[in-house]
């Protein structure tokens, strides 16, 4: 938690909104409770609690009050998760009355209140907290306003008890719901816990988290914890913007735009759902019952951090990071020149599409245009999730129809990158089973799923270049144009080695002494910082040489060379080259090095396409 950065601008604004309406004077505090008069009309403090658990306050934001009506939506989001909604539809509506908050407005068919913001319907609300008997079900009420604010709260006893004492009307409300069959027992049990639940004490920073709680989708940005599921929050916020600000709802959600609750002890708290949490702190109340300084404070808070809920024109970002073609982009495997070809013809068959950021229905839609439209020169569409922070159920839903609508059009659908994606990952076994997301999710890393269309690529399109075997000496990549006595010459200087998994072949730093040409088996390139989790940088298979370039420099190794299997190679020391000039095979050596060249400026090519490509 981080407390009053002065450096901040955001807590700079604070001081100067507290400095701004610290003097104003308009208003009265409560007095129909008559404890609530005891209230210091000067208190004021404001707190914003961001939605990853930052608090800045000023002011009173520790000074402890009671919680009064704020309490009405957090006992219903408990109501909500206890029963669901549908039962806790049968004893409180959700329509503003457009009445005072103490009215009697209770349906005149059913008896049900008109929704749990009023006191009738909070009653009612508070009748449906769960308890074998008073005892446990104070402590569930109090346990679940404590885990809104992430701490134990206080009480106060003597405002408990002046309301209890004098509180004849919510009373009397009471027995007209028991009368209505919405309380069913004694009413004088939900009305005094109701009493109680009016007295918690908390502190305008505790609204701040409360709210900021309700902005996180249901889950404690401080604690971590879990209080609502996201679609009980929804229906409590969606209650405090109908019906959350007595008699001024209309006019707060028009002015403010976040969906708040006040109450009489002079507390507000408000909500930005995604965003934040606010709680304001001032006793002084105008005449429709909201604090005087927190209406103000949290307007021009709105008005200057453009808080309105509804003034929101664009807040999706593009999901599309980029999208390539198999022409462009390579997975780890270095490829042979002629499947390099291959690859530049056909590469657009393959379809990568890399998303970002959040994926909900705006920022997904278009990604499932382009997809759409370029799928029928395509025969694999990889979507990379890589760098996607969360998918929501819309986008879940629309990214599995996507996949099957590929399906059906002949294309091979992938997933990259999902491994992170909880919710994407429920929702694709729900729907297809647990084998239905390792088939999709199949490889991790979008390197691994390029590489495994292009090996279908090569495959079907069935390229004399394409090698999926061992390869001997004639068909290597290097001996392109050797006769075949250049070939035995060269053979007759080469030794066969058989590597076991793992083994590093070539060491970075190391002194180059010799090459290899990969017979059966593949190895992987690493960097010098490379973990042992990371993985190759790139991959050479059958066909390929390694170690070749320092034939050029002979400078020291710059990468370490490891099998990814068994693997077996044909080496060639450099001693051994540099002789065959002396013994008359200066033309084998000048078709090695003039291969050699057309190896690297191939790879050259292929490599300035990918660059560019990611321009
Ligand atoms: N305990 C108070 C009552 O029922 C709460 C009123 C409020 O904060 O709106 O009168």
């Amino acid at each position: 938690m981080q407390k009053r950065d002065s450096t901040s601008p955001i807590q700079h604004y604070l001081q100067h909104l507290h400095d701004k309406y610290a003097r104003l004077e308009d208003g009265a505090v409560a007095t129909y409770i008559p404890e609530l008069g005891q209230a210091d009309p000067q208190g004021f403090g404001i707190v914003i609690a961001t939605v990853d658990g930052q608090i800045y306050e000023v002011g009173d934001s520790g000074t402890p009050f009671t919680i009064q009506s704020i309490s009405k939506p957090l006992v219903y989001g408990l109501a909500l998760e206890t029963h669901g909604h549908r039962h806790v539809a049968t004893r409180v509506g959700v329509e503003p009355s457009g009445e005072a908050f103490n009215s009697i407005s209770l349906d005149p068919a059913t008896g049900r209140p008109m929704n749990p913001m009023i006191n009738a319907g909070a009653i009612a609300t508070t009748s449906l907290v769960p308890g074998e008997d008073d005892a446990a079900r104070r402590l569930n009420l109090t346990g679940a306003l404590a885990s809104f604010a992430g701490h134990e709260l206080g009480f106060d006893q003597k405002v408990y008890e002046s309301e209890r004492d004098t509180g004849h009307r919510n009373r009397a409300i009471a027995h007209l719901l028991r009368n209505f069959g919405i309380l069913m027992g004694n009413p004088e049990e939900p009305l005094d816990l109701y009493f109680r639940q009016c007295s918690v004490l908390v502190t305008a920073r505790d609204l701040a988290v409360m709210a900021a709680t309700l902005a996180n989708g249901g889950t404690n940005p401080v604690t971590g914890r879990r209080i609502l599921q996201p679609h009980n929050t929804g229906r409590v916020l969606s209650v405090m913007t109908s019906c959350g600000m007595y008699d001024y709802s209309g006019a707060w959600i028009h002015n403010v735009g976040m969906p708040a609750k006040s109450g009489v002890a002079g507390g507000i708290l408000a909500v930005l759902p995604g965003q934040l949490g606010v709680g304001v702190y001032s006793p002084p109340l105008d005449s429709k019952g909201n604090s005087v300084r927190g209406v103000r404070a949290c307007t021009d808070l709105s008005r200057d951090f453009g808080l309105h809920l509804f003034n929101t024109p664009r807040v999706v970002t593009p999901a599309l990071k980029s999208s390539h073609t198999g022409a462009e982009i390579r997975g780890r495997r270095l490829r042979r020149r002629g499947e390099l070809d291959v690859l530049h013809r056909h590469g657009a068959e393959i379809r990568v599409y890399q998303l970002r950021g959040r994926l909900v229905f705006a920022s997904i839609e278009p990604v499932i245009r382009s997809v759409i439209a370029q799928a029928s020169a395509a025969t694999h569409v990889i979507l990379d999730l890589a760098r996607v922070v969360d998918v929501d159920p819309a986008s879940c839903r629309l990214l599995l129809d996507l996949a099957d609508h590929l399906r059906r059009a002949g294309v091979h659908a992938h997933f990259t990158g999902a491994g992170d994606q909880a919710a994407f990952r429920e929702y694709i076994e729900a729907r297809l089973s647990a084998e239905g997301w390792s088939r999709l999710a199949e490889h991790r890393h979008l390197a691994d799923a390029l590489e495994a269309c292009e090996h279908d690529l090569l495959r079907r399109h069935e390229s004399a270049a394409f090698v999926d075997g061992d390869v001997g000496l004639g068909d290597q990549e290097l001996c392109r144009g050797l006769t075949p006595g250049e070939l035995q010459d060269l053979a007759a200087r080469l030794v066969e080695i058989d590597f076991p998994a793992g083994a590093a072949v070539v060491e970075a730093g190391s002194a180059s002494d010799s090459m290899y040409f990969i017979e059966r088996g593949e190895v992987g390139i690493f960097l010098v910082n490379d973990g042992p989790e990371t993985p190759p940088l790139s991959t050479l298979g059958p066909g390929m040489s390694f170690g070749e370039v320092a034939l050029v420099d002979r400078d020291p190794r710059s990468a370490t060379v490891r099998t990814l299997g068994p693997m077996r190679a044909l080496r060639l020391s450099f001693e051994e080259f540099d002789r065959l000039e002396d013994s008359g095979l200066g033309h084998l050596r000048t078709k090695l090095v003039a291969n050699l060249a057309s190896v690297l400026a191939a790879r050259l090519r292929s490599a300035n396409r990918e660059i560019a490509s990611l321009r």
